[in-house]
């Protein structure tokens, strides 16, 4: 008898121009080999853009987070137009501005202090993947 386990879709988008956009590939990386393994899956944000039927697909059929590096969004806006409504969004650059954690400077890679920062915000996607889960089992 198979089992069915649920899943979150976790969707970094693919920011390249600033280091918030890094931060949120390295997170979401974070959390889908580490801190939820179990529970989660990515989708390839350029290949879901190309129209692959599969990634659309799952996102119109099980919840999403995006995880974007800025305000505008790509990977939010890019899930609500080809699937569906995200379940939850996460904006790395208002994280910061909260001015708890400090921003790290280069964008092509992380240092220790960047990849603090982006364990910060792993752990802020992992506590909304656990409340989906809460919800889910209400
Ligand atoms: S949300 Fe911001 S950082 Fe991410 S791909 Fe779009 S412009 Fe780049």
């Amino acid at each position: 008898m198979s089992v069915f386990h649920p899943k979150v879709g976790v969707v970094s988008c693919s920011g390249e121009s600033c280091v918030e956009g890094t931060i949120s590939r390295v997170a979401t990386r974070l959390v889908l080999e580490d801190l939820r393994s179990e529970n989660t899956v990515t989708i390839c944000l350029p290949l879901f853009l190309a129209g692959g039927e599969d990634e659309r697909m799952f996102a119109m059929h099980f919840p999403t987070i995006a995880v974007d590096g800025c305000e505008k969004r790509c990977g939010k806006i890019a899930i609500e137009k080809y699937s569906g409504k995200t379940v939850d969004a996460i904006v790395v650059s208002e994280i910061l501005e909260k001015g708890e954690i400090p921003r790290p400077t280069s964008r092509r890679t992380l240092d220790e202090k960047g990849i603090e920062v982006a364990l910060r915000v792993a752990r802020e996607i992992a506590e909304r993947i656990d409340k989906i889960f809460e919800k889910w089992g209400e």
